[in-house]
């Protein structure tokens, strides 16, 4: 593997979307320079088992995540509950819509997908040319286009270093069987992401709702950033 090394106040920007000198190219996408080997590894393993391992999202940086946070706080862009109906966010309280979006969508700055060490990805090899993605849960579990990948995937994963943070509902983000993480480096990301830096981040941003988010910062980042699964501890790779 690679072995990108970065300053602590470098790294913390990386962390929170505001530095891409974590990434490197991979095929279409960018994602941290030190899980290339891993997840080219594990690509290369899903082919040998009949699925092309594609990626539909990789990183974010922190203003895009800021026009997501944006368009669904101010109702633009629908905001889905946990059976993908749209919410009536008329009559919530500022808070209410935060978590409404939190359950599907990260606070900027708190976002897996600023790390580079964290992908959505999908069977390719499972869909016809012109198959709409939705990255749904119906398309990942029996009777989907992805199930087959998907069990592939619950026993191969931790082989090449990987897992699923979103796993299953902990009462914080819906579960997401496309989200994909590099166990070993988004952990030196999440080192990185406490709650001083993450206030900061949000004092310096233009996100609708922002004194509201950091009235509760502490309570949303306990339930939305650290509140997912533990990686499968014996499988844990050197860093
Ligand atoms: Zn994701």
């Amino acid at each position: 593997m690679s072995c990108l090394s970065l300053s602590p106040s470098l790294l913390a920007a990386c962390a929170t979307g505001c530095s891409d000198a974590h990434l490197v190219d991979c095929g279409q996408h960018r994602i941290h320079a030190n899980i290339v080997d891993d997840f080219i590894a594990l690509k290369n393993a899903a082919a040998q088992a009949g699925f092309e391992l594609t990626i539909a999202s990789s990183f974010r940086d922190f203003e895009r995540q800021s026009v997501i946070w944006n368009a669904k706080f101010s109702g633009a862009r629908p905001i889905l509950d946990q059976h993908q109906q749209a919410v009536d966010i008329s009559d919530l309280s500022e808070l209410e819509i935060c978590h409404a979006i939190l359950l599907y969508s990260a606070l900027p700055g708190a976002s897996r997908h600023h790390f580079g060490t964290d992908v959505d990805i999908y069977d390719q090899a499972a869909i016809p040319p012109d198959y709409k993605l939705q990255l749904e849960p119906h398309e990942y579990t029996i009777g989907g286009p992805f199930a087959a990948m998907t069990n592939w995937l619950d026993n191969n994963l931790a082989k090449f270093g990987f897992y699923r943070p979103y796993q299953s509902y902990l009462g914080g983000v819906a579960p997401e069987p496309w989200h994909i993480s590099h166990i070993n480096q988004s952990q030196l990301m999440c080192d990185v992401l406490n709650l001083d830096v993450l206030t900061k981040q949000v004092q310096h941003s233009d996100l609708l709702g922002k004194q509201t988010i950091l009235a509760h910062l502490p309570e949303l980042y306990e339930r939305y950033v650290t509140n997912i699964a533990r990686p499968p501890q014996d499988t844990v790779l050197a860093p």
